[in-house]
């Protein structure tokens, strides 16, 4: 068989609510121009993320009325530890309320001034956590990573050149540790190589620097191991998993991603120092170490979700929708970061819309033309969320790349909704060069582009 089917059957439906492009207009004025504060009821097809937005199975929800709400010693705690214990072997699981929590608490613990974080590439809720706490965050991933034509199987992968000569230059003392982002989220959704984990571990070992894993997509990941890397085809995806956590001191997870729930994460470490200092913070901000900042019944919706991400026809089936929205969206015409990853797929923005320099941020000029066009939301991921403002001289610095991505939530959205957002997004391509620029009219320090205010460049 050829055909790719999703591997699954429907048993609960949600309507979505289509608007007219009147309407779009202005609503999309009311929310100056972002579309992070667009109500959900008004977008028919919401691509701005695959975080929390996956429709959970019936053993899911079955695993939600046997959630144990006790406030110490739950049984559902006991049983989300086992479940992270398997798949990453790593000795502390402390759990959360989301990904970020877990950063926020990590870098609170080994974070500060004079101190520096390599990553592939940081999140932006990693890079917030990192520089919030004082120190430096710094994104060393392959320079095939950074131009979205090249083809590569693991454009994900860190430079491991540039991480030593890193460590050179700053001395091991001041990098407390160094993360890997599986997938890089921000860097295409590309996949990291087995070999380069391997390598990353070999490298710190050597100058006692802890590796973490920034785990969101860890079972995507596996999976495109799975498929590329020689000496993998015949594993498990489980087995391809509990490797890249053998060279892992500890690890932070969003359970909104490869989770397949709704909310959650958690934080896992072998450090048994770092392990109490981590649990004391814990309580401080999120709660006791047996609920962290969870509900009984979402730790077992994780529980099942982690067991679900690693399902082989699942997996097959993800990476199809990947591939599948890619192919209409390159015979379209659009540019994409090549090749497609798992969860999302990127247009290159800049290429599109050669006439808009990146100070007008043309990657939040499409997402906006989106909208308007069939009430489709996707995330700019370009200048307005990397770009970097000076305090003093208000310049500002873009991001490397200008992209728009096309976040595929999990199980939600099927093979038709795909072809009409790429008839719709055609239309978009035709009239390409009459798209207008955009300016910043108010912003914030941290993570603006969640709150920032846009207007036209007339
Ligand atoms: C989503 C995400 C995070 C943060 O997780 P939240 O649950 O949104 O706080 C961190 N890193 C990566 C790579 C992510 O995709």
């Amino acid at each position: 068989m050829k055909t790719i089917i999703e591997p699954f059957k429907i048993k609960m439906v949600e309507p979505i609510r289509y608007t007219t492009r009147k309407e779009r207009e202005e609503i999309l004025k009311g929310a100056h121009y972002n579309l992070f504060m667009v109500k959900a009821e008004d977008i028919l097809l919401d691509l701005l993320t695959d975080s929390g937005t996956a429709a959970m199975s019936a053993s899911q929800w079955a695993g939600i009325m046997l959630g144990d709400e006790s406030y110490a010693g739950s049984r559902s705690f006991f049983r989300f530890e086992n479940q992270i214990k398997k798949i990453t072997g790593l000795k502390h699981v402390i759990p959360t309320h989301q990904g970020r929590a877990a950063e926020h608490i990590l870098f609170s613990l080994l974070g500060g001034k004079g101190k520096v974080i390599p990553n592939n590439t940081h999140f932006d809720t990693t890079r917030a956590n990192v520089e919030f706490s004082g120190a430096e965050a710094v994104d060393l991933y392959i320079d095939e990573g950074r131009i979205p034509s090249v083809d590569h199987p693991f454009k994900g992968n860190m430079d491991l050149g540039k991480l030593e000569d890193l460590i050179k230059r700053v001395g091991s003392d001041r990098i407390p540790l160094a993360m890997v982002t599986i997938t890089n989220n921000s860097g295409g959704g590309q996949p990291v190589s087995l070999a380069n984990i391997r390598g990353m571990k070999e490298i710190l070992s050597r100058h006692a620097i802890p590796l973490f894993i920034d785990a969101c997509r860890f079972a995507e990941n596996s999976y495109f191991i799975k498929l590329r890397e020689d000496g993998y085809g015949d594993k498990s995806v489980l087995e391809i998993a509990q490797e890249i956590f053998s060279y892992a001191d500890g690890c932070t997870m969003s359970a909104k991603k490869d989770g397949l729930a709704n909310m959650g994460g958690f934080l896992a470490l072998n450090d048994d120092v770092l392990a109490e200092r981590a649990r004391t913070h814990l309580i401080l901000t999120e709660g006791f170490p047996t609920y962290g900042g969870l509900a009984g019944r979402d730790m077992e919706a994780i529980v099942v979700g982690l067991e679900e991400a690693l399902d082989e026809h699942y997996l097959e089936y993800r990476l199809a929708s990947a591939r599948y929205l890619g192919k209409k969206l390159r015979q379209a015409g659009f540019d994409i970061f090549e090749p497609p990853g798992a969860h999302a797929i990127y247009i290159d923005a800049q290429a599109l819309l050669p006439h808009i320099p990146p100070t007008q941020y043309p990657g939040q000029a499409l997402v906006a033309e989106m909208y308007l066009e069939a009430g489709i939301r996707a995330v700019e991921i370009g200048s307005v969320m990397f770009g970097r403002r000076d305090q003093e001289s208000g310049q500002e610095k873009p991001a490397d790349l200008e992209l728009v991505r096309l976040a595929i939530p999990r199980r939600v959205y099927t093979q038709s909704h795909v072809d009409f957002l790429a008839e719709a997004l055609q239309n978009v391509y035709d009239r390409k060069d009459a798209i207008k620029g955009m300016k910043i009219t108010h912003e914030t320090q941290y993570l603006r582009h969640f709150t920032a205010k846009f207007e036209r460049v007339e």
